[in-house]
């Protein structure tokens, strides 16, 4: 019998652009039965996008759109297991209950750690980070975020004094120059790289700038690429900082009223800075190309610097990330429509865990360890026993995990013996642990194989939440499937542990909305504006408002009751001056940590997500790239004796992968470098797992993995 179509708007699960869709499906078709298959899934209609989501006004991607395609039940996790047996959920919460009791006894707090995920919504989020800081007493709480964009947080910070992404979408659009800063947006967000090519489409006058080692697909709306040495980026803004302050072009007014620090930041620019000719060396770029570059930063006043993870993910991340936010500042450029710098994040719902303090070193709602916030975060949730200090970030935490200091881990949807760099040693040091728990809806990944105790959670189309996209945009995630199994929402799995932990009071949600108000109300929490993040406007919502809540920008406040497009063009940071700070940025290349005479580069292609759990499910996502590869030169394939379709192996002291040699004839790739995309695991392809080679250097400040620069050797295989 076909039953009435039934409608639900909900967002895409996969990357920071945060889209809207809207699904069709017959409710009465689907049976939350233990294999659901491909065919049943047909009661499911092709998603569409949303059309009254302002992040993408009715388009969705290739991924997007397959959505319908990759939510049958294969290779779900179904049930509670304990040693790959099946058991009760009751026997399997007690047991993870009474290990973190018995390791927080033996060992205390800080042998007991959580890893996170920008997979998690924000409610789940919100409860795993209150159940380890406030409850457990630990601030081992870290998140594959680390990985993703905690540079982009980290100078934000220490700049602008909150973690504020100044700008929204719309800029993106209205500025008369866009630089794009290690970012493949036409493959890695390609409906904002859609909404660019509109704009650019409807104002010729608007000049884009790629800088980006490589000539990718972002490449083809260009006015100018800079194809710069991996890693010399700082190079690059400090040089343009000093030729600003050379030309007189800064703006004296906005650095007199609202900055501190020019003085030291232009002189530590000025150190690393050259002329044109000079600078083309470190750069390797011509001088022709930078002179036009720089003069048309000088004569355009709205300029927007769009940044992702080629800043991000470096051992110089958030000194990239600062030289950056300095030009805009120096300059005046932040918080004004189309002048902003930018960052975007990789995940979905990365920045729903920056606002609950999924970092080890935040706490919640945008509050971190100082005594004043620590207090107020404790008194708000009556905590019993709150950390006292950061915790470990996620290279420092499975080091931790390997020196025998974390006896309890529990991760949560992610994959990080795929993800982590130096992958096979996290999976060595995974063994040492005492008990290893994972939640996710997967039965099978890398991860899962190394758990004691699985525990099933909801997917996409199953679970209720929220998620904030890159632009601070609040939107519901809405489940419109049954779950299989016994998989339930992350936020009741582990207050479940809360409450058998003796938490009964704390962990008392009955609802994603519950969770959601506690949020709302700890943001609103003694704020009076003292705090960027404030959701005060939205406390006290009912499950219905909850239910049919629209997109929208944080903050929510009596002064901003639909939300705030941009920050900062009051001219008030959140510093103690209440005016931003300049940082002094030494202009450095990365450093040597492994053996090879190439540079593997790494990131994503267009059809796959993350570790390909769920874009594998989707013959159509297949076809664009269907087996992991490196990109080569020319010259480095010939010197090796490399043919184009020859599998290779590629090789470092840590180990080696096995991948298609793609032979580059048309200059996307540069000489003594290669790109290996990030997604196969062993799974999909044997010996495809990048993050086997590469080291675990990372950025001082915000510990984010240097992945964009590991040295490797190839060799036909
Ligand atoms: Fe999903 Fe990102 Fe594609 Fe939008 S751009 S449909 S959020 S993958």
């Amino acid at each position: 019998m076909i039953t009435e179509l039934q409608q639900t708007n909900t967002t895409c699960p996969y990357c920071g652009v945060g889209c809207g869709v809207t699904v069709q499906y017959q409710a009465g078709e689907i049976s939350p039965t233990a294999n659901l298959t491909t065919a049943q899934t047909g009661s499911v209609q092709p998603v569409a996008g949303m059309q009254a989501h302002p992040a993408n006004f009715g388009r969705l991607c290739v991924k997007g759109s397959a959505l319908h395609e990759t939510i049958d039940h294969t290779d779900r996790l179904l049930y509670p297991t304990m040693n790959g047996k099946r058991t009760s959920w009751d026997k399997a919460l007690s047991l993870v209950a009474d290990k973190i009791q018995q390791v927080i006894h033996t060992h205390g707090p800080d042998a007991v750690a959580f890893y996170g995920s920008g997979q998690l919504l924000t409610e789940d989020y919100y409860v795993a980070n209150k159940l380890m800081k406030g409850f457990i007493g630990s601030a081992n709480m870290d998140t594959n975020s680390r990985l993703c964009m905690a540079s982009a947080v980290a100078s934000y910070k220490r700049s602008l004094g909150s973690d504020t992404v100044p700008g929204n979408y719309e800029d993106l659009e209205k500025t008369d120059l866009l630089i794009m800063v290690g970012s493949n947006a036409a493959w890695a967000h390609p409906i904002l790289f859609q909404r660019i090519v509109a704009a650019k489409k409807a104002n010729p006058a608007m000049k884009v700038v790629v800088i980006d080692p490589r000539r990718t697909a972002t490449c083809d709306i260009a006015d100018l690429h800079l194809a710069i040495r991996p890693g010399s980026d700082t190079f690059l803004f400090n040089a343009l900082l000093t030729y600003m302050d050379q030309s007189n072009a800064l703006d004296y007014s906005f650095i007199h009223n609202h900055t501190d620090g020019i003085a030291e930041a232009l002189e530590s620019a000025s150190a690393s800075s050259a002329t044109f000719e000079e600078l083309a060396q470190p750069l390797d770029v011509s001088s022709s190309d930078l002179n036009l570059f720089f003069e048309w930063f000088r004569d355009t006043p709205k300029t927007v610097t769009f940044y992702s993870q080629g800043v991000n993910q470096s051992s110089a991340g958030t000194d990239k990330a600062n030289a950056i936010i300095n030009l805009h500042l120096a300059t005046g450029r932040i918080g004004k429509e189309g002048a902003s710098p930018f960052s975007i994040t990789g995940q979905p719902n990365a920045m729903g865990g920056r606002e609950v303090g999924g970092l080890a070193n935040q706490l919640a709602a945008h509050m971190d360890f100082s005594a004043a916030e620590r207090d107020l975060v404790r008194r708000f949730w009556q905590a019993p026993t709150i950390a006292e200090r950061p915790g470990h970030k996620a290279v420092d935490l499975f080091n931790a995990v390997k020196e025998g200091k974390i006896k309890f881990l529990w991760i949560m949807s992610t994959n990080p013996l795929v993800s982590m760099p130096d992958a096979d040693d996290v999976k060595e040091a995974m063994k040492r642990c005492e008990l290893v728990v994972v939640s996710d809806c997967m039965a099978n990944t890398d991860t899962t194989a190394a758990a004691h105790v699985l525990l099933p959670a909801a997917s996409w189309g199953e679970k209720n939440g929220t998620v904030t996209n890159s632009e601070r945009r609040i939107s519901r995630q809405r489940g419109f499937l049954p779950s299989p199994g016994e998989a339930m929402p992350d936020w009741w799995i582990i207050s479940q542990v809360g409450r058998r932990l003796g938490h009964e009071e704390a962990f008392n949600y009955e609802h994603a909305s519950d969770v959601f108000d506690e949020h709302a109300r700890l943001s609103a929490f003694e704020n009076n504006g003292k705090r960027d993040f404030d959701l005060s406007g939205l406390v006290g919502m009912s499950r219905s408002q909850y239910d049919a809540l629209a997109p929208i920008q944080w903050p929510v406040n009596d002064q901003y009751p639909s939300g705030r497009a941009r920050f900062f063009d009051d001219g008030h940071f959140y510093t103690a001056t209440g005016k931003a700070k300049f940082i002094n940025v030494e202009a450095r290349l990365p450093e040597v940590h492994s053996q090879g005479d190439l540079v593997m580069n790494t990131g994503r292609i267009r059809d796959h997500w993350h570790t390909m759990t769920r874009t594998a499910k989707s013959a159509r996502l297949g076809q664009h790239i269907a087996e992991p590869y490196a990109d080569i030169h020319p010259d480095d394939a010939n010197l090796r004796g490399i043919k184009h379709g020859d599998l290779v192996e590629i090789h470092n002291e840590r180990g080696h992968i096995i991948v298609r040699a793609q032979v580059i004839n048309d200059g996307r790739q540069r000489k003594g470098e290669l790109f290996v995309p990030m997604h196969w695991t062993n799974r999909y392809a044997s010996k495809a797992r990048m993050g086997t080679l590469i080291a675990k250097t990372t950025d001082p400040i915000s510990g984010q993995p240097e992945l964009k620069f590991t040295q490797v050797n190839a060799r036909p295989f």
